[in-house]
């Protein structure tokens, strides 16, 4: 029979096959057509992109010049821009403000590689502490209360046809719908029992075991109990934190990372997928008390999302998720190496 799972933070419900669950050789993932025109984003070719925000780069290179290792530059075409004011306004009912914000394109590589796994530990290192900074200089715009970090990878996930690895970050005026459900999960559960409610779920995963991935120098990677898709998996500090930015162990970061990114394209034969950095939004209301124990009851993490579904009818109507993997069996093929 089929279980109902339900999300213990958001309280989402799940349905998952748990006889005759699909393996991994039962999804058909789509061979991509891939451009080989010149690509924007690799070294030398800096002028074809918009002046870059930011750069880890050799000490005596210039900007916009060779001799980075990451580079930031404004996405083309924006979906907020960062100029004016937001004038948030009513029409009746209905709330409207200006679109406000930033969207920026964080270049992960000089070379022309495209995913993940191709990235030694040292440059994926260099990606996850330019996240940190990229989010810590926007905290220094008042307009902005959130950042969401994501990443594309194949045109079914939303990626371009350019095979460059690239991170997208989204700068926003408001704080998101599929956040805030996290963030008041989160805050209810610690009223009532005093925990951070992913640091319990850590301790649990590690208990049962049967859904880890991966565990190693301060982070784990699991598959979640309640997982929306096949395949899906998170990363947490183990070490409670609730603001990404906050990373001193990129290193850490990106050794599991790799890892687990490497397991999904050997098993899922290099899957489209989609990831987001979870982390808690800017606090400078904190004053006013709304987000009063955030820093007790909120923890950052990584959500990976292999795209080997489509959702239908059913998922919209509903908010449930259909998944025909169980996160154990996705967790037992991902760790065998079976495809
Ligand atoms: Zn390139
Ligand atoms: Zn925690
Ligand atoms: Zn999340």
């Amino acid at each position: 029979m089929p279980e109902l799972r339900k999300d213990p933070i958001i309280g989402r419900w799940v349905i998952i096959a748990t006889e005759r669950g699909k393996r991994p050789h039962d999804f058909a993932v789509p061979k991509e057509e891939t451009k080989n025109e010149d690509c924007p984003f690799c070294e030398g070719h800096e002028r074809q992109t918009p002046p870059e925000i930011f750069a880890v780069r050799k000490s005596h290179s210039g900007s916009n010049s060779p001799g980075w290792k990451v580079r930031v530059t404004p996405n083309m075409p924006p979906l907020l821009q960062i100029e004016g004011d937001l004038d948030r306004r009513g029409k009746g009912l209905y709330d409207i403000m200006n679109g406000i914000g930033a969207h920026e394109l964080i270049i992960e590589t000089p070379e022309h590689i495209a995913n993940i796994p191709d990235l030694d530990v040292e440059q994926l290192s260099q990606v996850f502490y330019t996240y940190s900074r990229r989010i810590q200089d926007l905290e220094g715009d008042k307009r902005i209360k959130y950042v969401l970090l994501c990443k594309n990878y194949g045109q079914s996930a939303g990626g371009t046809r350019i095979r460059h690895s690239v991170t997208q970050l989204i700068a926003l005026p408001v704080n998101p719908k599929r956040v805030k459900e996290e963030l008041i999960g989160a805050r209810r559960y610690y009223e009532y029992r005093e925990r951070c409610i992913f640091c319990d779920m850590i301790r649990q995963e590690i208990q049962t075991g049967s859904r880890i991935i991966e565990r190693g120098d301060g982070f784990i990677a699991f598959a979640p109990y309640a997982s929306r898709f096949p395949f899906e998996v998170w990363v947490l500090p183990e070490e409670h934190s609730c603001d990404f930015y906050t990373i001193k162990n990129t290193r850490g970061l990106a050794a599991i990372m790799k890892s687990v990114m490497r397991k999904l394209s050997v098993t899922l034969q290099d899957p489209p997928y989609n990831y987001i950095v979870h982390t808690a939004p800017f606090r400078r209301m904190a004053s006013q008390g709304f987000w009063k124990t955030i820093d007790y009851d909120y923890h950052w993490h990584i959500e990976i999302m292999p795209r080997l579904t489509k959702v239908a009818g059913f998922e919209l109507g509903s908010g449930f998720y259909i998944n025909p993997t169980p996160p154990e069996d996705a967790a037992k093929y991902l760790n065998e190496g079976i495809v």
